[in-house]
């Protein structure tokens, strides 16, 4: 089973990354060795956000890039994404995100705060039903002819004889399979509930809080965040911590604490300093890292997926 090009990873970095070499025109093979709707990306909430990722210049570029394809995906049947309005709280005075202006925020009036608020935005954006996305990714990378295989690496040099082209898109295992100490686990728990008719999303945004509190409705479901546990890899649910979700999201959202729970989610956001896309040539092998994006790894697929693909086109131009 030979490929032009190999993806090793079906999160939404490594599915996005092989549709764009696909639709290039590569033969790309995605090897992963968890099926995409037992990721991190399958668990994660998810929002456009570019929450909290380095460096701030190529997030700030990539996520503008993702929220363009984002918002065009939402009017496609089937790929799990809507444009949803909503706010961002916070309990002490703050300024708009530098990235406001992109999703037309405006500051809240007084009457559109939650108890215990002082200061909050509105903004309309992307909200992704991941598990959904993640199968539409799947299809699309198919109707461009490439194929997903369950497969696990001990380590990189084992994947560089497979294809001219191995794009490294492991996640948090990165620190395993590419050896890099400085990508660590930060573990995220959400519950999702059925929806009591809640139709807008919120997110309490306080700087410096300690804990995350977020509601982000779907049609039939809520997804209630959730925490952040650095260097945590365990990834059973926390039956302790789903009632303190729960708790402070219903203490936002009276309507949410009676309504029926029907998921635990849990995922291990690949925290870096900064996230590592780069190349680097193994004999006749062009190996490309896109990992360590931390929280916002949907929110960077699109930027960091163009990237790749355009630096393995230039190399491609280049080579002899
Ligand atoms: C609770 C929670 C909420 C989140 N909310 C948001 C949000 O609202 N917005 C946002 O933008 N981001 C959010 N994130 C962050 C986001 O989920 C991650 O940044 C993103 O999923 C990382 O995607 P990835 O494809 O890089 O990694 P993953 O999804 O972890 O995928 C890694 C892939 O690599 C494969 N792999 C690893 N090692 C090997 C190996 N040795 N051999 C073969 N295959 C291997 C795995 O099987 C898997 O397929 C959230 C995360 C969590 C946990």
């Amino acid at each position: 089973m030979s490929a032009s090009a190999v993806v090793i990873g079906a999160g939404v970095s490594g599915l996005t990354t092989a549709v764009c070499l696909a639709e290039s025109g590569m033969d790309v093979r995605v090897d992963t060795d968890r099926p995409p709707g037992a990721t991190t990306s399958a668990a994660a909430g998810a929002m456009w956000d570019p929450y909290l990722a380095e460096p701030r210049d190529l997030v700030e570029r990539w996520s503008r890039v993702t929220l363009s394809v984002l918002t065009e995906l939402s009017s496609v049947t089937g790929s799990g994404i809507r444009l949803l309005d909503g706010t961002q709280q916070s309990r002490i005075p703050c300024e708009l995100p530098t990235w406001g202006p992109l999703v037309g925020a405006r500051r809240c009036a007084p009457g559109e705060l939650r108890d215990g608020f002082v200061a909050g935005w509105r903004y309309r954006a992307p909200l992704v039903d991941m598990p959904r996305y993640l199968r539409y990714l799947v299809d699309r990378l198919t109707e461009a002819g490439g194929r997903v295989r369950e497969h696990h690496y001990d380590s990189l040099d084992d994947a560089l004889p497979e294809a001219p082209v191995v794009v490294n898109c492991s996640g948090s295992d990165a620190r395993f399979l590419a050896a890099d100490a400085e990508v660590e686990a930060v573990r995220g728990q959400l519950v999702v509930v059925e929806n009591p008719g809640i139709h807008r999303f919120f997110c309490d945004d306080t700087p410096g809080a300690e804990d995350l509190t977020y509601i982000y409705p779907h049609p039939d479901v809520v997804v209630l965040g959730g925490t952040s546990d650095r260097d945590n890899w365990e990834l059973r649910p926390d039956r302790a911590e789903a009632e303190e979700i729960v708790r402070r999201c219903a203490a936002v959202e009276p309507s949410l604490a009676k309504a029926r729970i029907v998921e635990h989610r849990v995922g291990l956001r690949p925290a870096r300093s900064s996230v590592r896309l780069a190349e680097e040539r193994h004999a006749d092998t062009l190996l490309l890292h896109n990992y360590g994006h931390g929280g916002a790894g949907l929110t960077l697929s699109w930027g960091c997926a163009r990237e790749v693909a355009e630096r393995v086109r230039a190399a491609r131009v280049t080579s002899p």
